[in-house]
């Protein structure tokens, strides 16, 4: 009957792997453990390798169903210089034209869950009165912060930077942020990254809810902040919309090519957490001088590591985004002369794109040398998997700074500012230090006895967030299982009542 029908919700993403792959998981679970009617509205652009073979999986349940958006050409709505936050945008606006339709056609569905970056979503539906839910991708520290970048943006004089304010951003009841650690997309303020990013930001006031990918024992200070303390936007007090924490949701099963098998098979073959696992992303890319040390660095260490490789590219560090996996390269031809030859014995070369979570979930993995993406966190902390943080876009250096000062299980690359690059030495350094199966023999012991003792205090708390992420995941009470049963219970209450 009407009332206790299970509600029927409808998921959108903007494009980029880093957010599909949440809000899809997401979708998912609303459908196999919550018994909700699912439609997945698939954003459809050039789409990757990886992300159509993602969407196209066999093993979706009965009650989900995707459905593709007609393309939208966008080659003249699109300076040609523009950035990633704009090209989204853009992308999302001109394929919600057909938004209404498609929500129409499936029969007005009892809420529609959206992405920041589709915030356009609002406008829609409020003309045919659905909720919306945001599905905030990120980290709280990021939402918080960025809510509170609404009043700073009004107070401050808009000549100033933010990243040029003389003190940290001090977010009321959260850890100060520094300065050099803000967002790629707020470090000009004039610019059309920013705008856009603050105009989706200033629509979360319009959510029935925020949902995060998130759990209450990970972030429990900005959660509290988030929740107790008010923000400002035009002058007006607004109080944060219900947050949803129902985190971490990373990929359970994911379809494996025959390459992904090969790096998994050879992974079987290696001794317990003896692997470091090199990835940068959906959108990360390094120039050539860059990926030659990284290819010297880890020969150097002398450490078994499997490293997903792209050809290098020399101006955009999310060189990849909009077309992972796109074009499979022979990495052979821009690595070092010999590199794959001398390595054989201890390291394992994927082109372009790796099935990650498996890759972390795998026994032999015993580090992750990570560009700090939102989701490849959760995936490296719902593994136990210590990390070595390279941030390179977006949010990322706020997210190594979390993990290094705060949940304490990682270890920061240090960036030699003269060369613009990490050297070296400074790669094999990391990788020893937490891979740390004893290290050889130095002058220097005391120095060594600490860094093996830091690897395993990395280790030993990955560990226990693995534990803590697992009880927040339990279908007997866990915390995060209960706020989507919630969320379930919320949108059958407001249908009823709408
Ligand atoms: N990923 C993957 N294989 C790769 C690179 C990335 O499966 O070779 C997945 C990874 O598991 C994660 C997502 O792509 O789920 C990347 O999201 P993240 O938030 O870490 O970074 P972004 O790509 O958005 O910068």
């Amino acid at each position: 009957s009407e009332t206790t029908a299970k509600p029927r919700v409808a998921v959108v993403s903007s494009p980029g792997m880093g957010h599909i792959i949440p809000l899809l998981e997401l979708a998912k679970r609303l459908a196999a453990d919550h018994g909700c009617h699912v439609s997945f509205l698939n954003i459809t652009t050039q789409a990757s390798a990886a992300q159509t073979k993602l969407l196209n999986s066999t093993e979706f349940p009965p009650n989900f169903h995707v459905i593709n958006l007609p393309e939208v050409d966008v080659s003249k709505l699109i300076p040609p210089d523009s950035q990633i936050m704009t090209r989204l945008s853009i992308i999302v606006q001109e394929s919600f034209r057909c938004l209404k339709s498609v929500l129409l056609d499936i029969g007005k569905p009892d809420a529609l869950i959206i992405d920041l970056f589709s915030s356009h979503a609002f406008e829609v539906c409020k003309e045919l009165s659905i909720p919306v839910y945001s599905f905030d991708t990120a980290s709280t520290t990021l939402l918080s912060l960025s809510l509170y970048l609404l009043t700073l943006d009004k107070e401050i004089d808009s000549d100033i930077e933010f990243v040029n304010l003389p003190e940290p951003i001090r977010v009321p009841g959260c850890t100060p942020i520094r300065t050099e650690d803000l967002l790629d997309q707020v470090r000009k303020r004039k610019s059309e990254e920013c705008k856009w990013y603050l105009l989706h930001i200033s629509r979360i006031s319009m959510a029935a809810g925020v949902l995060l990918n998130t759990w209450e024992d990970l972030e429990p200070v900005t959660l509290k902040a988030i929740r107790e303390n008010p923000y400002y936007h035009n002058k007006a007090s607004i109080v944060t919309p219900p947050i949803y924490t129902v985190g971490p949701l990373i990929k359970e099963t994911e379809p494996i090519t025959e390459s992904g098998n090969e790096c998994l098979a050879w992974l079987d073959s290696q001794p317990p957490d003896s692997v470091v696992f090199v990835a940068l992303g959906s959108g990360g890319t390094v120039t050539s001088e860059q990926l030659n040390e990284i290819a010297w660095g880890l020969e150097m260490s002398g450490q078994r590591f499997v490293w997903v490789v792209r050809a290098p590219t020399e101006f955009d560090a999310s060189g990849t985004f909009f077309n992972v996996g796109g074009d499979i390269n022979d990495p052979k031809s821009f690595l070092p002369d010999g590199f794959m030859e001398r390595t054989k014995e201890v390291g394992y070369v994927v082109s372009s794109w790796a099935p990650q979570s498996a890759v972390l979930r795998h026994r032999s993995t015993g580090a992750f040398l990570s560009h700090c993406g939102w989701n490849s966190i959760l995936e490296s902390l719902s593994q136990g998997v210590p990390m070595i943080a390279w941030p390179l876009y977006a949010e990322q250096k706020m997210n190594a700074t979390i993990l290094v000062e705060e949940v304490g299980v990682a270890v920061k690359l240090a960036v030699d500012l003269r060369k613009g690059i990490v050297t070296r030495e400074e790669i094999e350094r990391a990788v020893s230090l937490v891979i740390n199966n004893g290290g050889n023999d130095d002058d220097d012991e005391e120095e060594e006895e600490e860094e093996r003792n830091l690897g395993k205090v990395l280790r030993l708390k990955a560990r226990k967030l693995k534990v803590s992420a697992e009880t927040a995941l339990r279908k007997d009470g866990g915390s995060s299982y209960d706020s989507l049963t919630q969320l379930t219970n919320d949108l059958m209450i407001s249908r009823i009542s709408s």
